[in-house]
């Protein structure tokens, strides 16, 4: 059975699951053979398939709500998509840059600031590369 050396992923039949309770479970007593998962590599050659920008004064007053947010879009995303990942997160006064390994993952951040904080969202997709740049903005 094949476990992922950087994450808590394993490849179960054909499909890689990341659930870190089930890695260390499923880990015990078996021959471990090591493989980075899909979403290691693509964290490795630093692929890029969504950014996403965050601006406006609303984030100055709300950063952590901000954050949290970001972070439990990912976590959802990558329990049931192990290639979807954060990539990096910069922050700057009124800004957070997030940039994904996964097209969709950046979607869904977007569309979940715009559910939760309301704003203005643009999605801009780069069809042909499967791409996009998600941009959400607030003020107020
Ligand atoms: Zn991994």
């Amino acid at each position: 059975m094949k476990f992922c050396p950087r994450c808590p992923s394993f490849l179960d039949g054909k499909k890689w699951i990341y659930n870190e309770k089930l890695y260390q479970v499923v880990k015990k007593g078996r021959r471990v053979e090591k493989e980075l998962c899909p979403g290691c590599e693509r964290v490795e050659r630093k692929m890029v398939e969504g950014i996403v920008s965050l601006k406006g004064k609303f984030l100055g007053k709300h950063r952590t709500e901000a954050l949290n947010l970001i972070h439990h879009v990912a976590e959802k995303k990558r329990a049931k998509n192990v290639v979807a990942r954060i990539l990096s997160l910069k922050e700057d006064k009124d800004e957070i840059m997030v940039e994904t390994t996964e097209r969709t993952l950046a979607e869904k951040i977007g569309k979940e600031f715009e559910k939760a904080f309301s704003g203005h969202l643009e999605i801009h997709w780069l069809k042909k590369e499967n791409f996009a740049r998600v941009i959400w903005h607030r003020n107020t």
